[in-house]
């Protein structure tokens, strides 16, 4: 998979159809595969740009998926078109019922007490075939502790809501003991659980569920510039690139 990557502004996505990925996810964890996966969006890619070491973890996670359409956007201006947008949630909610029917071991890490109770109870209310050994909100004191009973109870998926760039950082430092699908879901869980609602249907169509999350969270303004900052960037790489033909 490696070989497809697709370069934008330093971050290499894997360059594949949600379907094909999906195969591979299948495959993964019925052979038990250890595997990392990272969702980068425009901000993520910009701060991995920063962030020499957080850079390498990203690059070095075995699938680099295009979440946002700014990175769609971005592969299409620079030349390299890619298939298509996959997002951490949809990633996330195909995790979820791939391990329900094949009945796996999951544990949940992140997100606020109240979140991870309520997608802790919609795991167990909707996908009864799911073993979920273990949950955790993501404000504890103890990192080593928290890990160590996650390896303990040797789930085949571990689901982690730290936002970024801590859950990376958490998954990439842990995974090595534990042969699991690991994966950083951001703020998937407050979504998932019901506690927060994603854009309705015709927003996301349209591409506007950025605006969606702006009009509900306005704190996320200053987050948001980082999308005007990185099309810049992306153009700047362009005429670079264009330069050095
Ligand atoms: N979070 C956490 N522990 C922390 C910091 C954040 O569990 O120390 C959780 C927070 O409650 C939220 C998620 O991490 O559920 C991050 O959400 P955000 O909207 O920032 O992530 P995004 O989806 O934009 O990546």
């Amino acid at each position: 998979m490696h070989k497809n990557r697709i370069n934008i502004l330093g971050t290499e996505f894997d360059n594949f159809t949600e379907k094909q990925f999906h195969l591979y996810l299948d495959n993964d964890l019925d052979f038990k595969a250890n595997k990392f996966i990272v969702t980068p969006n425009p901000e993520i890619v910009l701060s991995a740009r920063k962030d020499a070491n957080f850079s390498k973890i990203i690059n070095n996670a075995d699938y680099v998926i295009p979440d946002g359409i700014g990175i769609i956007k971005g592969a299409k201006i620079l030349g390299t078109p890619m298939h298509e947008r996959i997002t951490g949630f949809d990633t996330l909610k195909y995790l979820i019922e791939a391990a329900n029917r094949k009945l796996l071991k999951v544990y949940i890490l992140g997100s606020k007490p109240e979140v991870i109770e309520a997608t802790a109870n919609k795991i167990k209310k909707d996908y009864p075939q799911i073993d979920l050994v273990g949950y955790h909100d993501g404000y504890f004191k103890d990192e080593g502790e928290i890990a160590q009973e996650i390896i303990t109870k040797k789930p085949n998926l571990v689901l982690v809501a730290l936002g970024s760039p801590k859950q990376e950082i958490f998954i990439n430092k842990y995974k090595d003991q534990l042969n699991a699908v690991w994966i950083g879901v951001g703020g998937s869980f407050d979504v998932f659980s019901g506690t927060k609602k994603r854009a309705p249907k015709i927003m996301q169509k349209l591409n506007l569920e950025w605006f969606y999350r702006l009009v509900k969270e306005p704190t996320r303004f200053g987050r948001m510039l980082a999308i005007p900052k990185y099309l810049n960037m992306i153009n700047k790489e362009k005429k670079a690139r264009q330069k050095n033909k």
